[in-house]
């Protein structure tokens, strides 16, 4: 491969994948409702001699080289965005209310478009086939959309799986990769507690359900600050709490909801526990009965050590040696990735999109914008993982 003329070839397509992504930034679709995104990337990939198949409803898989003898490495972009507002005041903001590419998922997804229009250009050149993987559902709608292209059975014949995610907490022109864990376990919890309601000014009739979940709160941190050892290694955050309608009424019922973040099974069983201990007990010193639900989301996203050593040499190769760590990784955040790493030898590597000097906003901020810069970047950084492959 000769790489001075493929960024050529990648910088000439970059004006047309900006517009697509900007097309796609202002046309936000939910997880599993990817019907418009879909069919964006689908004429794409006819039009570049691909014959993709719908997976998981509003996804798509594509084959390079469907049969050629050879190893197949898969290449991953999701495709959904958030149920929130866009704030900020981009030319191309969400015309949709309610709905925003506030994870950088449009970015990702024009990425692989750019890598597939490239590797096109050279099938002939590797000794094996490579797969697209457009996701859906990324953010967590019903179980996510890689546990059903996984049991759809995208991954057969696959040998290793990449994906990359933007992140602009962390300064541009890195990129982090490490083995093992990198993004985190997540189970949801939701807690209603059930008092007794009643006149604002009679709380002596009453049970109140709003000073027990408050208590509730308290005690939740020390769910980790007092469950775990020095090396802590999780998080709980009460992120919801609902109670009351107005100034003079005690509540029946107060409502908590929040997030736990582990890295391995035996902390997610302690803090579990502990959690389940707290809650309990905070109960009964009110006199409130409480429900404690718990939902678990994604696993562990652990990377194959040689797959990540792969993208760290690569990456060192692209963007210089001082450009690639480990540095604050495994990180809180939770990605569907995991399934796939759970099945395939796999890496998941970030870019860092932070501006020197400047408060960039991060994923999930109403004003989060990803950053073009990246997308010829994440195209280069593909292909030769591609070519290294199946050299
Ligand atoms: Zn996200
Ligand atoms: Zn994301």
């Amino acid at each position: 491969m000769n790489w001075k003329i493929i960024r050529k070839d990648v910088e000439a397509l970059r004006k047309n994948l900006v517009e697509i992504r900007h097309d796609l930034h202002q046309n936000p679709e939910l997880g599993f409702e990817e019907t418009r995104t879909q069919g964006i990337v689908r004429m794409w990939l006819e039009n570049h001699g691909y014959s993709p198949t719908d997976s998981a409803g509003t996804g798509l898989i594509a084959d390079l080289n469907p049969r050629k003898d050879g190893p197949t490495i898969a290449l991953r972009a999701d495709m959904d965005a958030l149920p929130m507002d866009e704030g900020g005041v981009l030319s191309y903001r969400s015309i949709i209310p309610g709905k925003a590419h506030a994870c950088g998922h449009d970015g990702h997804t024009t990425i692989l478009m750019g890598a597939a229009a490239i590797l096109a250009r050279h099938r002939e050149a590797f000794a094996g086939n490579v797969r697209l993987l457009f996701q859906p559902a990324e953010e967590g709608v019903r179980g996510g959309g890689a546990t059903v292209m996984v049991a759809q059975g995208a991954l057969e014949g696959i040998d290793e799986v990449y994906g990359l995610h933007s992140w602009p907490g962390w300064p541009k022109g890195e990129l982090r990769v490490a083995a093992g864990p990198v993004m985190a376990q997540v189970n949801t919890f939701d807690i209603t507690v059930r008092g007794k309601g009643g006149h604002g000014s009679q709380p002596q009739v009453c049970r109140d359900p709003i000073v027990a979940a408050s208590h509730l709160v308290s005690a939740i941190q020390t769910v980790v600050s007092r469950g775990l050892g020095f090396e802590g290694g999780a998080v709980v955050s009460v992120c919801s709490f609902q109670a009351g309608t107005t100034h003079n009424v005690i509540p029946d019922e107060a409502v908590l909801s929040g997030t736990i973040r582990t890295f391995d099974e035996a902390t997610c069983e302690r803090v579990l526990e502990r959690l389940r201990e707290v809650v309990r007990g905070t109960a009964r010193s009110f006199g409130v009965q409480v429900e404690l639900e718990i939902d678990s989301g994604f696993p562990v996203l652990s990377n194959d050590s040689a797959c990540a050593e792969v993208v760290a040499r690569i990456g060192k190769q692209v963007m210089g040696e001082g450009a690639v760590s480990a540095k604050d990784l495994p990180m809180a955040g939770g990605e569907d990735f995991a399934y796939y790493a759970q099945n395939r030898p796999s890496a998941f590597f970030f870019l860092g999109a932070q501006l020197e000097g400047e408060d960039t906003p991060v994923c999930h901020h109403p004003k989060f914008d990803f950053d073009d810069d990246l997308i010829p970047l994440g195209i280069e950084l593909f292909l030769r993982i591609v070519a290294d492959r199946l050299a």
